[in-house]
């Protein structure tokens, strides 16, 4: 039976780079047989725009029925004045909430081909491959109360509330121990338990839910500290189990070692495994519509939708080695570009994927 995708390609830069990704995903279609039928919605700004809200219901019920979303990344300037109900970002956060995507998996791996792009030595980031899990429908970005209020002496006060259930924190860290038995078996997870009552709470947690996995390693580590050590000896860590607002931050830090934000794709899966695939970075305002993005995060979202979603571990890993060949004809967009290298566009980017998926074969 066909497996139902649906692709959101968003604002800013997102049309750039999914529409390279989509290239990939025709050609497995096309040239390796693989049954997909592909469908396209709005999200973000470019829905509010037409519908007047970020997150339509013809999307959400496309969401729903398809077995994988395919995201390119929401927001920009434009939509910033809006209140922050029709928000963008309020879309993207309403539809992983209403697909229950409480699992986003972050792997930060450096390839090879680019150990001269990241801002550290080689020899700090050489071989990386760290994968952060981060929970991503609760926390301070859904917690309750929040907003703005006025005070009665006329000041304003703001307010975000850091909340987590046991049921929330044990789900995310089995996911995390589950992914760590299939990798080097070692799970950190990172909270700031020594001044949150709730990160207390999630470290008990962890604790608790580590004792039916022996054969995994779990380690603690403040968010502080995390950060400091993910800079300092990134290869250290395996599997990093954190809150949503810390895996936001520390993710993005993670990506910062791989030479480039465009280059890492991300996973949030349900409790039945169905997934929205989406890099890590946003929507860039500062390069889009210039056709200068680096599309390799969308494709190798593709890799991760073809390996977590779709059942094809195979075809994953041809879609990764064909990155890998298009980095090792020394092709780099400009944010991963190196001496001795050329400079390409969004569009060469992807037909040179595209060229060596056909190349590598079945
Ligand atoms: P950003 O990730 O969009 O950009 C940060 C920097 O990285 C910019 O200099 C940008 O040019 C560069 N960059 C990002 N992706 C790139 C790519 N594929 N190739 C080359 N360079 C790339 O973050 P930001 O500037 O903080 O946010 C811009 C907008 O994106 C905001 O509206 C924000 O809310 C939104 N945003 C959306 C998502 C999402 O949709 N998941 C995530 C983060 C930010």
């Amino acid at each position: 039976m066909s497996k139902q995708i649906l692709i959101l390609p968003g604002d800013g830069i997102g049309p750039e780079i999914v529409a390279e990704a989509v290239k990939v995903l025709v050609c497995l279609r096309d040239d390796f047989g693989l049954a997909l039928d592909i469908y396209e919605a709005l999200l973000g700004g470019s829905a509010y725009d037409e519908h007047g809200h970020p997150l339509p219901e013809e999307t959400l019920r496309l969401a729903h029925d398809c077995d994988a979303v395919l995201l390119g990344a929401v927001g920009g300037p434009k939509w910033e004045p809006l209140d922050i109900s029709v928000r963008p970002e309020k879309g993207l956060l309403g539809l992983r909430s209403e697909l229950g995507l409480f699992a986003n998996l972050r792997p930060a791996i450096l390839f090879p081909q680019l150990a001269d792009a990241s801002t550290l030595k080689p020899e700090v980031v050489s071989g990386l491959d760290i994968l952060i899990v981060r929970e991503l429908t609760g926390g301070i970005y859904f917690g309750r109360p929040r907003g703005v209020e006025t005070l009665d002496s006329g000041e304003r006060r703001g307010i975000n509330t850091l909340v987590y259930t046991e049921s929330e924190i044990e789900r995310i860290c089995r996911v995390a121990f589950d992914l760590a038995g299939k990798r080097s078996k070692r799970v950190c997870s990172v909270d700031k338990a020594n001044v949150l009552e709730c990160t207390e709470l999630w470290r008990e947690v962890a604790t608790r839910v580590g004792t039916d996995y022996p054969d995994i390693e779990l380690s603690h580590m403040y968010v502080d500290n995390a950060a400091m050590q993910l800079v300092r000896a990134p290869k250290q860590f395996d599997v990093v189990v954190t809150t949503n607002m810390f895996g936001d931050i520390l993710s993005d830090c993670a990506a910062q070692l791989t030479g480039s934000i465009g280059m890492l794709p991300s996973a949030s899966l349900n409790a039945e495994e169905k997934g929205m695939y989406e890099p890590i970075h946003g929507s860039a305002p500062d390069i889009a519509g210039r056709g200068v993005a680096n599309p390799l995060a969308a494709i190798l979202s593709v890799a991760m939708m073809l390996r977590y979603t779709l059942g094809e571990p195979v075809q994953a890993d041809r879609v990764e080695r064909a990155v890998a060949a298009a980095l090792d004809q020394r092709l780099r967009t400009a944010d991963i570009a190196a001496k001795g290298t050329e400079t390409v566009g969004t569009a060469r980017m992807g037909d040179a994927v595209v060229a060596a998926l056909r190349e590598i074969g079945d």
